[in-house]
């Protein structure tokens, strides 16, 4: 009894801070149209860049390898799960995404999440200190955990500060770890001045490109590419469950620390190789995201950025200075955030409002996110409710 009772003040404590989350199920692929909660609606809430993820070739390559590979793996990686199709993807996305080594290597994994657990626990142990941008994603922040490493947290994008820090570690072994492009806020890192410290320190330079990989650089390669950046220092995650329309992960690096992964990563040799046929499915991806389709799906969401920029800045609120698919808008408290958020569902928007821990307290925004599926009407929609929205909200607050 008294432990319910205490998790149920708990979620009473939740509810009184305006931070309860909710899950919406959706009736329909991911798309830029959809039924969701069985309303029809406009979706901004996806991380599916490229607008790939209901794309009818890869609905396609998914059925052919479910055909060819059947539904499951049937075990880990290391003990009899890892498949042709697995294999064959592995070559595809180092050949695709490793330009920035030579002799690259990519590594897949069922989720993101993992990913990030598995690199960072690998490589960073007692006596590493890992430096880490403070608005890095929460699976970076938890494999820093769970590495036992020192962390040391530089405010964002802060390379001087982060500089004086190498300047002052007597660590063994040192990591910078960073988002590419961060969640939610959509800039992008400093990624020539991090890697600019990290040869001078001797550190290793890890990137999560989970919202660059697709999207940014010539065809899509991601945010290294985009930097034009080349070390065997660099450690590249990509994620595949966003713009790549699929689900899973890879680490591309040099083919040593890609195998100092598979015989060290507990995440990656302790659980189940995901289906084969999603890894098929995600080679055909690969096809599309480099190819002519790729450029132009990549133009029309480049488009939509520039539009979504000048609208926003006609707001009575806080855009942040972002040139990628993620269009934050900055609100303030968790309750005006949530209001905004359901003014636009009226308006049968699918916007989200993203609060802590999820952001810093005070910082409660919407979060825009742009996709290729989008057409100009779609945005034409979300500009005249936003203005009708800037309109009420600041003749209630006068
Ligand atoms: C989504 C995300 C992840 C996790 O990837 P999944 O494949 O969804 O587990 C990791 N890092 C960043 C920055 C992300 O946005």
């Amino acid at each position: 009894m008294h432990l319910l009772t205490t998790l149920e003040q708990g979620l009473k404590d939740i509810d009184a801070r305006g931070l309860r989350r909710r899950r919406r199920i959706a009736d329909t692929p991911c798309a830029a149209h959809m039924t969701v909660d069985g309303r029809e609606i406009v979706g901004f809430a996806s991380n599916d860049y490229l607008g790939l993820a209901a794309h009818p070739q890869l609905v396609a390559a998914l059925a052919e390898g479910a055909q060819r590979y059947g539904a499951g793996s049937g075990g880990s990686h290391l003990l009899g799960g890892h498949s042709r199709a697995h294999a064959q993807l592995e070559d595809d996305l180092a050949a695709f995404a490793g330009g920035f080594v030579d002799a690259p290597r990519a590594l897949y994994f069922s989720t993101g999440y993992m990913a990030n657990l598995a690199t960072l626990t690998a490589l960073a142990g007692r006596g590493t200190t890992l430096f880490s941008d403070a608005l890095n994603h929460a699976s970076l922040i938890d494999g820093a955990r769970l590495s036992r490493a020192e962390v040391q947290i530089y405010p964002h994008a802060d390379t001087d500060t982060l500089s004086a820090l190498l300047d002052a570690s007597t660590a063994e072994t040192k990591l910078i770890v960073t988002d590419s492009v961060f969640s939610m806020d959509g800039d992008v890192a400093p990624l020539a001045r991090l890697l600019e410290l990290a040869e001078r320190h001797g550190a290793w330079l890890v990137v999560d490109d989970a919202h660059g990989f697709g999207v940014l650089g010539p065809q899509g390669r991601g945010a290294i590419a985009q930097a034009a950046l080349r070390s065997p220092h660099l450690i590249s995650i990509g994620t595949l469950g966003k713009a790549a329309g699929v689900s899973g992960a890879f680490v591309t690096a040099h083919a040593t620390v890609v195998e100092w992964l598979v015989q060290r990563a507990r995440p990656y040799i302790f659980t189940t190789a995901s289906t084969p046929a999603v890894a098929h499915a995600m080679s055909a991806s690969v096809r599309i995201i480099a190819g002519a389709e790729g450029d132009a799906r990549r133009a029309h969401l480049q488009q939509l950025i520039e539009r979504t920029r000048a609208m926003l800045k006609t707001t009575p609120w806080l855009p942040v200075d972002s040139h990628t698919a993620v269009q934050p808008l900055i609100i303030g408290s968790n309750e005006a955030a949530l209001a905004a958020a359901d003014a636009l569902d009226h308006a049968g928007l699918w916007v989200p409002a993203i609060r802590p821990p999820t952001v810093p307290v005070g910082t409660s925004r919407l979060r825009i996110s742009l996709s290729a599926a989008h057409s100009n009407e779609d945005l034409d929609r979300l500009d005249a409710a936003l203005t009708r929205l800037g309109t009420t909200m600041v003749a209630e607050a006068a």
